[in-house]
């Protein structure tokens, strides 16, 4: 049997997975991807129109220097493709001054240094008379804050990975890989590969790779909601950012983009203890259940008063959670050649462009410049961050 030979092959060619073949190839590597679907599928974590970037991060200082290179390399991905894939309308973080959401961003303006403006409820409703807000809520406006469209990202990393050489197996999946003598043999339901190196990017099907690292990671069912209406005229990119708003003390965090088109806004909760768990990423509940919409629903209602909300569409997604949130990349513990990007807890895609360096620098060189020793496998033996 014919088996290539490969400096990297990348599992996964999704949000990470793309990204990673971006860069690998962008450095001259003779680099293949393996996937059972085309880029920008809605099979997994990276799809549903856009996803937010911010740069103030409640849910972790850690990962500002990463969202630094973040912005870099989502500019220079916007210029090449001449697309407009990353549309910086800014992002209100806003309510109880005791929500997750409240806290969290205070804690990271606390120690970075980051252009950021301070609203009262009187300022809120000053400036956004057309939300519904809450008695006593506070707001931090990041004007670079906005959102990236992402599967045409994930579409545009892919192919500007092949301009620059790398090969793309659409419609196959690694089915095992095994270590054999310094490299590493890959069997996929068409071929026998064997690499240098491989990058394992393969969202939630990475599950039983975590699990076997001491990960105990679980992947969730989450659903998006798109609204439109009389009143949708209010809510447009010109008169509302991004939104992230924690209406009551505690974890509770609601999320949402303006309308951007037919559509209307779309709008998500992010409560990770809302705990829709899915066993099995390929058998993932695409239709709704009587219990995925009232709780959105009722927030839609009470957040945009003017909006006569009616449905037009939803999306179901899956998280990849981690114990502690944060994400798991790492060079494997028994097989350097092995690299691994998993568990990115329902807040990743805005990293994947600077995911795809810091996995190319791993996969090439044994070792990154950028800060990610935060996010290594060895916090799950000695503690979370
Ligand atoms: C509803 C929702 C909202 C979100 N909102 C935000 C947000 O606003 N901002 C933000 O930054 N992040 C957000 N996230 C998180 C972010 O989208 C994910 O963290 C990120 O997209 C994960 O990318 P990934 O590459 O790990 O997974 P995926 O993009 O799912 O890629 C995994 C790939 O592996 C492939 N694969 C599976 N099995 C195999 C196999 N056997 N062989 C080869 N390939 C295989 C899959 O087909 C897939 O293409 C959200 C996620 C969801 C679900």
């Amino acid at each position: 049997m014919n088996v290539e030979h490969w400096d990297a092959v990348v599992l996964g060619c999704g949000g990470m997975g793309s990204a990673t073949l971006y860069h690998l190839a962008g450095r001259g590597a003779r680099v293949c991807a393996v996937d059972p679907f085309q880029p920008g599928h809605d099979k997994g974590s990276s799809h549903g129109e856009t996803r937010i970037i911010r740069k103030a991060y409640l849910e972790h200082p850690s990962y500002v220097p990463l969202l630094d290179r973040a912005y870099t390399l989502w500019d220079r991905l916007t210029e090449e493709s001449g697309r407009d894939l990353f549309v910086r309308c800014g992002l209100l973080a806003m309510g109880d001054r005791d929500s997750r959401v409240m806290q969290g961003q205070a804690a990271c303006y606390a120690v970075c240094d980051l252009p950021h403006e301070v609203l009262d409820e009187g300022e809120i409703r000053k400036r956004y008379p057309h939300l519904g807000i809450g008695r006593d809520w506070g707001a931090y406006y990041d004007p670079l804050g906005g959102f990236l469209r992402v599967e045409e990202c994930v579409r545009q990393h892919a192919q500007g990975a092949q301009e620059r050489g790398a090969t793309l197996y659409v419609g196959e999946s690694m089915r095992r890989w095994s270590i054999d003598g310094q490299g590493v043999r890959i069997e996929t339901d068409r071929r026998t590969l064997q690499a240098d190196r491989i990058v394992l990017t393969m969202g939630p099907w990475a599950v039983a790779q975590l699990r076997a690292l001491g990960v105990d990671a679980r992947v969730v069912r989450k659903v998006l909601f798109w609204y439109d209406g009389v009143g949708i005229q209010s809510y447009g990119l010109d008169s509302l950012p991004c939104f992230l708003v924690g209406p009551e003390k505690g974890e509770d965090t609601f999320y949402g983009f303006p309308s951007i088109d037919s559509r209307g806004v779309k709008v998500a909760e992010h409560n990770i203890f809302l705990d829709d768990r899915v066993d099995e990423p390929k058998e993932l509940n695409r239709a709704l259940t009587a219990s995925d919409e009232p709780v959105v629903r009722q927030f839609v209602d009470a957040f945009f008063p003017q909006l006569e909300a009616r449905r037009t569409h939803h999306a179901v997604c899956m998280y990849t959670m981690t114990p502690d949130e944060h994400f798991v990349v790492d060079v494997h513990p028994e097989h350097p050649q092995v690299i691994l990007a998993a568990g990115f807890s329902g807040h990743g895609f805005k990293f994947a462009s600077v995911m795809g360096e810091v996995l190319s620098d791993l996969a090439l060189e044994g070792k990154t410049e950028q800060p990610i020793d935060f996010l290594r496998l060895h916090r799950f033996q000695r503690g979370a961050i």
